[in-house]
């Protein structure tokens, strides 16, 4: 064979072996242990952890649906279906409480892959039992209802518990405070992923901690979940809300750069 020709094969193969190594569309660029051209994470303020009496203080990079002050800006009146009609909810020292009729409530923003930081409390003066014990709900659209109820030493069937994936899961625990203390949901969501046929190659997939307690692990939604409003249910029980916040969530190796050289004395 002549030089040239082998030389234009080398090439080829070289070429060839080469593109094999290029990261095929959408899927994130590899990186050998200890690379330092690696993208640094983002740095966030991570602000305060909530007490019983007062609330934290969000990461910097939250979006605050919530402070304790107003809800007029980020919310309208609805639960599945929205209008445009402003929360009738009573808000004060605080806190946001359900008026019992007035209605659920929605956010007027949307979101995808997000971590959703609610805050709740339960009547301290019991009254009722079962479904009907500080019932409300925090609605994350196909993803359903994730359970808020006063489950402390009150029973009720396992899927309809706090922090329960309403009538699908029940919490792995009942991590409940009594009734009247402030609580926490933290929840993950992962819309399912979607090719370019439109099948889900991912399902969507939920993880919550139940005042800092794992509850739901990764669990999988089949189906097609798009972007979604946030809601919080009235079901007729004076159940009080504060400190609500999201954070739109992105992959690794995004953002950030390397913090400034120490200055040298
Ligand atoms: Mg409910």
């Amino acid at each position: 064979m002549p030089r040239l020709a082998v030389a234009a094969g080398l090439a080829a193969v070289l070429a060839l072996s080469l593109t094999a190594q290029e990261p095929k569309k959408d899927e994130p660029k590899k990186y050998k242990s200890g690379d330092r051209t690696r993208p640094r994470p983002r740095v966030v303020d991570p602000g305060t952890a909530s007490t019983s009496d007062a609330p934290g203080r969000p990461p910097a990079d939250a979006i605050v649906l919530f402070d304790g002050k107003d809800l007029s800006a980020e919310w309208v009146r609805g639960g599945k279906k929205a209008d445009d009609t402003k929360p009738t909810w009573k808000v004060e020292n605080g806190y946001a409480e359900i008026v019992p009729k007035g209605g659920a409530i929605q956010s007027i923003k949307k979101f995808g892959d997000c971590q959703v930081h609610v805050e709740w409390a339960t009547p301290k003066e019991v009254k009722g039992s079962d479904q009907g014990r500080g019932n409300s709900g925090v609605y994350l659209g196909g993803f359903g209802e994730v359970q808020v109820l006063d489950s402390f030493e009150n029973d009720t069937y396992p899927d309809g518990q706090a922090a329960a994936l309403y009538g699908k899961f029940p919490p792995l625990v009942n991590a409940s405070r009594k009734p009247g203390e402030w609580q926490t949901y933290d929840i993950i969501a992962h819309l399912p992923k979607v090719d370019e046929a439109g099948k889900v190659v991912r399902p969507g997939r939920l993880t919550v901690l139940h005042n800092g307690v794992l509850v739901h692990h990764a669990v999988e939604f089949p189906g097609k979940i798009g972007e979604f409003g946030i809601s919080l249910q009235d079901h007729g029980n004076p159940v009080r809300y504060r400190n609500i916040w999201v954070r739109k969530l992105a992959d690794y190796d995004v953002g950030g750069t390397p913090p400034p050289e120490p200055k040298k004395k």
